[in-house]
């Protein structure tokens, strides 16, 4: 991997940087749509095939998870322990143990340009002993992690990121960091994982700033399971370079589709008449092809085609958001563009006070020359147009 800080925001910690991997370069920061199906049925069909890029058809870059989260998230017979996660195999039932570095071995065989460590994840709300030890223990799987790594003659080609754990708690994010930062000649890059996960948003920004700011400067920074355009736009002020998340794509199943005015729900009565596109200035394919609002409300819950519609269309506003926010600090705008995009996105409903606060923390001040401007009241303020499910 080559990686380059082109440019950086005067204000906030925002930067603009240049990743090399194997399938060319990618602009950072940016935001990665998740494909948990890519129709990968089995490890033997992927070795025929060459690995995911060829099995795919897809010639640029990609990132693999290890599997952990996933096994932790998705399967509740999961259980940790020092060797790996244990868990009954999908296809038989049979005991199965995910070691890391059989986690390391799976994703050598994917071949992602990018992939993660094996890390012991517990969920943002779990307190007490359990999340220092799942940190412990993430740090001695990302060192049997490099081993099998380096050992493995793939290390040219495929990137290992680190992913730094601690839960909610500054102390043991601490030592996380610094664990994993003396590691750093042997890892290409770091992610902040174990957030998302239910807690307090005011408390998310303060843990993605910590890690982001003690994060070395010549690594990318990626924050995990991260897709409201709000949530993107605060870690990219605070210095985070790459996200991912379910989010655009499964709200598009859902009907919602996400524009610079905020989300839109399709499924609502108001569209049922509506000739127009999702929106006039979008260059996708179901906004330039004549997808109209009103066939989108009609089909959105019947149809797999309008569900395939809206969700090319979010994928391409998330797209286009983090290209507005990469100009922006290239041009030494990004403070202003920020403004105008809360002001935008949230219009007359007030914005989030975790955003405000974050933002604040880096200079920017979304209230300061907007004398319209309000903060959401209550911390439970819902809106009536968003579906995150
Ligand atoms: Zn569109």
């Amino acid at each position: 991997m080559q990686f380059e800080v082109i440019a950086k925001c005067h204000t906030t910690r925002a930067r603009v940087s240049r990743m090399k991997l194997a399938h060319g370069v990618t602009s950072l920061p940016t935001f990665m749509p998740v494909a948990t199906q890519a129709a990968i049925k089995g490890m033997k069909i992927l070795e025929e095939a060459g690995g995911a890029h060829q099995f795919q058809g897809w010639k640029h870059n990609l990132l693999t998870d290890s599997g952990g989260f996933q096994l932790v998230s998705l399967n509740k017979f999961t259980k940790i322990t020092e060797e790996g996660a244990l868990f009954a195999s999908p296809f038989d039932g049979a005991p199965t143990m995910l070691t890391a570095k059989e986690s390391i071995s799976i994703q050598h065989t994917i071949g992602a340009d990018i992939i993660m460590q094996l890390d012991d994840v517990v969920s943002s709300l779990t307190v007490g002993p359990r999340v220092a030890e799942a940190m412990w223990r993430t740090i001695r799987w990302l060192d049997r992690c490099i081993e099998t790594h380096e050992k493995s003659g793939k290390h040219d080609v495929q990137n290992l990121f680190a992913i730094v754990q601690g839960g909610l708690d500054h102390e043991l994010r601490d030592q996380c960091l610094q664990e994993m930062i003396n590691r750093k000649d042997r890892v290409a890059g770091y992610a902040i994982g174990g957030l998302s996960g239910g807690e307090e948003k005011d408390v998310f920004w303060r843990i993605i700033k910590q890690c982001a700011d003690k994060l070395p400067e010549d690594r990318p920074r990626y924050s995990m399971g991260i897709g409201f355009a709000e949530d993107l736009l605060v870690c990219v002020a605070l210095g985070v370079d790459m996200a991912d998340c379910v989010f655009p794509t499964r709200t598009a199943r859902f009907g919602v589709a996400l524009t610079f005015n905020g989300p839109l729900n399709l499924r609502l009565a108001k569209h049922a008449s509506d000739m127009g596109p999702i929106d006039e200035t979008c260059p996708c394919p179901t906004c330039s092809d004549g997808y109209s609002r009103a066939f989108l409300h009609h089909n959105i819950t019947i149809e797999t085609a309008a569900a395939h519609a809206v969700t090319q269309h979010n994928l391409v506003f998330q797209a286009r958001m983090m290209g507005q926010a990469r100009n922006a600090i290239i041009q030494g705008t990004f403070p202003d563009y920020l403004k105008s995009f809360f002001r935008n996105y949230f219009g007359d409903q007030g914005y989030p006070e975790w955003c405000i606060n974050a933002l604040r923390s880096v200079g920017v001040d979304l209230l300061e020359s907007d004398p319209s401007a309000k903060t959401q009241t209550g911390s439970g303020a819902k809106w009536e147009r968003v579906d995150t499910r």
